[in-house]
């Protein structure tokens, strides 16, 4: 499930909650940041 942050309020929005209006259903700002799924990557330390 790809997730967006609104930049306005700051909350997470799934791209369900978005739909197909494009906005925060928080604050109705438009403009929202995707985020990158979880991906945990294991990096060893040498
Ligand atoms: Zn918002």
């Amino acid at each position: 499930m790809a997730e967006y942050k609104c930049s306005n309020c700051g909350k997470i929005v799934t791209l369900d909650e978005i739909g197909l209006k494009a906005k925060c259903p928080h604050c109705s700002n438009r403009v929202l940041i995707k985020l990158r799924p979880k991906i945990v990557k294991k990096v060893q330390a040498r």
